[in-house]
Parts: C-alpha cells; sequence; structure tokens
C-alpha cells in the first residue's frame, strides 16, 4: 500500500473533512434549536437551514471523494497483488506444483485476494472512519456535557467485548469455509480434468454424491458463520440502543431540571444517532477484517514458497559448445532414490541416447539439464560450468526440451509451434512442422496452421501433440536438444523420417533421445543404459549387442515382434 501513499493521504484527508463537517452538523441544530427557543424568526429557520443544507453538501462530496479514492486504491492494490501471485506462482517447481492441488490455487488466487482487497479497501476506510467519527462525537459531546457523555459510554466496553468474541471466531470459521471451498474448487478441477475417465468408469452418480456431501459441508459452515452474523449484528444494535435509552432516560431528566438545553438534549440524540451506523460498521469492519486476514495468511503461504532451483545472474560469455558431463550424480525423491551415482559424459554436437525399463530414472536425468529439478548429490557440467552456477531462464533457452508428457495451449497450431518465439515466421514454422513429421497431418486440418487446438479447437492424437512438440523445440534453433520419449506414440515409419530430419538440424549439436525403443536409438553415437537409477552399460548400438547384457536382450525382443508384426 505504500506504492499509494499519495492517494490514501488523499483519501484519508477527505474522509477527515468529510468527518469534522458531519460532526459540526449537531452543534448547528443545538444553535438553532436554542437561539429559537427564545424567539422564533423565520429569517433565522431560513438561515439554519441553509446552512444545514450546505454543510451536508460539502460532506456529501468530500464522501464521494473518499469512497472513490480509497475503494480505486483497494482495486490497484488487488492488481498488483495478483501480478505479484501470479508471476510468483510460474516461478515455483514441480514440487510445489505436487504438493499444492490446482483448484486450491486457483481458489486463493481468486476467493481469498479478494477477501484481502475488501480488507483494504472498505475495511481500513471504514475502521478510520468509524474510530475518526466516535472520537469527534464523543469529544464534542465530553465538552457539552461531560457527566450525561459518561453515562452514555457504559455500554461501549460490552461493544469491545462483544467485537472481540465474536471477531475471533469468525474468523476461525471463515479459515475453514476458505479451505472448503479450495477443496470443492481442487474437485471440480480434477472431475472436469478427468471427466472422461469418469465417464469412461461410469461415475458421473458416485463423482456427483461425494460432490454433494462436500457441497453440504461448504453451506452447513456458511449458514454456520450467518448465524454468527446474524447474532452479533443484532447483539450490537441492541447495546447502542441501549446508549439511546440512556440519553433519553438521564438527558431527559437534566432537561427536566433544566441543566440541559433542549437544543443540547436534541445534539445527543443527533449523535447517538451519527455513531449508529459506525457502530453497525465496526461490526461489518470486524468481519472484513478477520475474514481478510484469514484469506492473507493464505495467500502469503503461497508467496512464501521458494522457487527449489535458484537462479544466478551468471552466463557465460562464449557460446554454448554443448557438452554435457553427470559427475556422481545423486536424485533422491521423497519416495526413494531415482538416480545414483551416475556419471557420464556427453560430447559437444554428439546424439546419444538413453535407454531403461519405466521408472528406471529417464526422465528424471534428462530433467537435470535444464534444470527444472537440481540434483541431490554430485554435478551436472555444461562445458565445464556447473549448472548451478548459471542462470536458469540463460540455460533454458540453450535447450529444446520436449518433455514426456506434452502440453499444448488453447491456440492455434502455428502459436503452438511458435510458442516462445515471437520473432518466428511463417517459413521457419512451416520448416519446423516438415521436420517434425507433422506437415502432412497439418495439410489435412480445416483450417491448416490456424486451426484452434486445445480445449475449444480440434484434438490432437497423441502422436500428432508429441510431433507439435518436436517443432516447437526444432523452432528455437536449439544448441542442446533432449527428446524424452518424444516419439513413443508415432509409428516407425514417421519415427525414421523424424529421426532423419533431426539428424541434418541437429549437425554440431549436443542431442539426448530417450526411448524404450531399440529402433530409436539404435544410429546413436553412444548409447546408455539406464537401471535403477544406475547407468548399467554404455556403447554403440554393435557394442552393445554383442556383449549381450540387456540392451541385447531389449534388441532381440523388439526383433522378434517385429517379424511377429511382419507376418
Ligand atoms: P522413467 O522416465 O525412466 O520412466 P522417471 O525418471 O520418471 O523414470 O522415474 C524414476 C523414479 O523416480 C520412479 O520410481 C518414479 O516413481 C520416481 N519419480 C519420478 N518423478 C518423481 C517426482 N516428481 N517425485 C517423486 N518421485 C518421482
Ligand atoms: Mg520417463
Amino acid at each position: 500500500m505504500w506504492r499509494y501513499r499519495r492517494g490514501l493521504a488523499l483519501g484519508m484527508g477527505s474522509l477527515v473533512v468529510k468527518d469534522i463537517v458531519g460532526a459540526a452538523l449537531p452543534l448547528v441544530i443545538r444553535a438553532g434549536v436554542d437561539s429559537l427557543t427564545s424567539g422564533f424568526r423565520l429569517a433565522l429557520v431560513f438561515q439554519l437551514a441553509a446552512l444545514l443544507v450546505g454543510l451536508s453538501l460539502l460532506k456529501g462530496i468530500f464522501q464521494y471523494w473518499m469512497r472513490v479514492i480509497l475503494i480505486g486504491i483497494s482495486r490497484d492494490v488487488e492488481f498488483d497483488l495478483r501480478n505479484d501471485l501470479f508471476s510468483h506462482l510460474i516461478t515455483l517447481s514441480s514440487d510445489f506444483y505436487a504438493k499444492y492441488r490446482t483448484g486450491d490455487i486457483m481458489a486463493r488466487s481468486t476467493n481469498d485476494l479478494n477477501a484481502v482487497r475488501m480488507m483494504l479497501g472498505p475495511g481500513i476506510m471504514y475502521w478510520t472512519e468509524t474510530m475518526f467519527t466516535a472520537i469527534l462525537s464523543i469529544g464534542v459531546m465530553l465538552s457539552v456535557n461531560w457527566q450525561l457523555t459518561l453515562i452514555c459510554l457504559v455500554p461501549a466496553p460490552l461493544v469491545s467485548l462483544v467485537v472481540i468474541l465474536f471477531g475471533r471466531r469468525i474468523h476461525d470459521r471463515f479459515e475453514a469455509i476458505q479451505k472448503m471451498f479450495s477443496d470443492i474448487s481442487s474437485r471440480v478441477q480434477e472431475n472436469l480434468s478427468g471427466v472422461r475417465v469418469i465417464r469412461a468408469y461410469a461415475q458421473e452418480d458416485a463423482e456427483t454424491r461425494k460432490f454433494e456431501l462436500l457441497n453440504q459441508d461448504y453451506v452447513e459452515q456458511n449458514i454456520g458463520l450467518a448465524k454468527l452474523s446474524a447474532l452479533f449484528m443484532p447483539l450490537l444494535q441492541a447495546l447502542i440502543g441501549m446508549g439511546f435509552l440512556i440519553v433519553l432516560l438521564f438527558g431527559g431528566y437534566q432537561l427536566l431540571q433544566h441543566r440541559l438545553s433542549l437544543g443540547s438534549f436534541l445534539m445527543f440524540n443527533t449523535y447517538m444517532g451519527m455513531l449508529v451506523w459506525p457502530m453497525i460498521a465496526l461490526g461489518w469492519v470486524v468481519n472484513l477484517m478477520q475474514r481478510g486476514t484469514a484469506s492473507w495468511e493464505r495467500i502469503m503461504e503461497l508467496m512464501r514458497e521458494k522457487p527449489a532451483v535458484v537462479g544466478r545472474e551468471s552466463r557465460p560469455s562464449q557460446d554454448v559448445k554443448g557438452e554435457l558431463r553427470f559427475l556422481n550424480v545423486e536424485m533422491q525423491y521423497p519416495a526413494g532414490a531415482a538416480l545414483k551415482n551416475v556419471k557420464l559424459t556427453i560430447p559437444a554436437g554428439e546424439t546419444v541416447a538413453i535407454v531403461g525399463h519405466t521408472g528406471s530414472g529417464k526422465s528424471t536425468l534428462v530433467s537435470l539439464i535444464p534444470r527444472l529439478i537440481d540434483p541431490t548429490g554430485g554435478e551436472v557440467l555444461l562445458d565445464g560450468v556447473n549448472l548451478r552456477d548459471l542462470d536458469p531462464q540463460w540455460l533454458r533457452r540453450q535447450i529444446g526440451f520436449v518433455p514426456q508428457e506434452t502440453f499444448l495451449f488453447s491456440a492455434t497450431l502455428a502459436e503452438n509451434i511458435a510458442w516462445g518465439v515471437d520473432s518466428a515466421t511463417e517459413a521457419q514454422i512451416e520448416r519446423a512442422a516438415e521436420l517434425a513429421g507433422l506437415a502432412p497431418d497439418i495439410a489435412g486440418f480445416p483450417a491448416g496452421y490456424r486451426t484452434m487446438i486445445g480445449e475449444r479447437g480440434l484434438t490432437l492424437s497423441g502422436g500428432q501433440k508429441q510431433r507439435v512438440a518436436i517443432a516447437r523445440a526444432i523452432l528455437r534453433d536449439p544448441r542442446i536438444l533432449v527428446l524424452d520419449d518424444a516419439l513413443s506414440s508415432v509409428d516407425t515409419l514417421t519415427e525414421e523420417r523424424i529421426l532423419n530430419g533431426l539428424t541434418d538440424v541437429m549437425r554440431g549439436r549436443t542431442t539426448v533421445l530417450i526411448s524404450h525403443r531399440v529402433s530409436t536409438v539404435r544410429g546413436a553415437r553412444r548409447i546408455f543404459v539406464l537401471e535403477h537409477g544406475e547407468i548399467v552399460e554404455q556403447g554403440t548400438h554393435a557394442q552393445l549387442v554383442a556383449s549381450g547384457g540387456y540392451y541385447a536382450d531389449l534388441y532381440q525382443k523388439q526383433l522378434l515382434e517385429e517379424e511377429l508384426e511382419a507376418i
């Protein structure tokens, strides 16, 4: 909010002027009534009326500016907060996204953000207004008749007590409700993402029932909060009503005793009336503040998360050659070790391959190259420099990475291929698609490269998705290309074509191929066999086949499969 200190000062200034003018109104009433009781003059009535109207108008104008400025600032703060949150979320690593569900994150960045805005805008505004009005009114009342004022304020400690007691319970309730809202959002998000599975297993009714149960809980919790608020507000009003009663009783008594003028009596009543709204607002503000702080805590929980991979500013001045070295690399996941003592060198400009069973650690191994994760032991070097000493953003720009699970945005095909490269020309996009073996497919699409894909467009087959991802990686013209099982959904013929194309593009650049298919890797200069997170064999295709280990086995099996298919 410090960024908006000038606007804040202006808004608060308007608030102060508005409150001072407002507090002066009962004084005019008192002066008017007292002067009229000593003799009625129409001219005086008009003068007083004009003064009242003028003051009210002035009050209205400043009230308008107070609201416009202060509520406006809360929108600006909301804007900043949302941007900060998003730019923070986007830096966080995969372990964060494993910990928080998408729906939960969405709930925090919408519902909770709104609660925080309500606290910072209306919350702070009404809080200050209430305090200021109370101080001014009570100050004037004290100066006119301090005994009566003190008696009027007897219910005040009770008001504080009620506010504190209810405030804490509202806070806890609201925190629980926001958590439940996160659960509901997550549930909806997961169900919508997995809607095909749900339908395939005919689980619509079961899921609907589970959702209803969750929703029921949410409603009950909210009704609980409503009950709490419903008790809170009337209780406050009753206490305020007591203040009125006291003015009527003691003020009336003093009036009859001629110790209080009629004007002062009316003034006291007007002040009590003026205090009613701030008191009610106080209840509402306490509500807002409690909700706001509960939500603030939930947002800060996300903001406190640190990216696991930290950036350094350093980036080598000379061009990247692309030699990768893994020195005794270990990767320990909570569930166990995925990589153990991996030692391997990928010379600059060479094409190497990694094969192994599913779960042997292939994806983990290549995730280390663009620093999607950092190893828990050992180090990975690029041209002899520890990756930890490199700026991850710079590093990732040198790498074309095709992950095992491709992700396409809901945009056109061309946009998906050119994603992240703003300067890409049409010719470059088409060439990338050609190399990725995607061009024949695109020719068959209704709108060609302008075909919308993703959520509201054409749904691509697994193999087509993979090839879009490959085209995307090629278009970046990277020094290092990593394909994590990126040809698994492509038939062997297309695979061969793509691999041939890649050999041309990647001449003199480092390529890492991952596959469980011998056909993909046999052309690689060097093949590493991974088992249970360890490199167990390495060599060329011919060497490995000759040595008769895991790779030779795999080769024999796949040869047999091919023969069977041919029949
Ligand atoms: P591959 O790509 O060879 O199939 P992975 O590298 O994906 O193997 O996985 C290797 C092992 O590490 C597996 O046992 C898997 O369960 C585990 N693993 C992979 N990713 C994670 C992760 N993000 N958190 C925890 N364990 C993981
Ligand atoms: Mg994998």
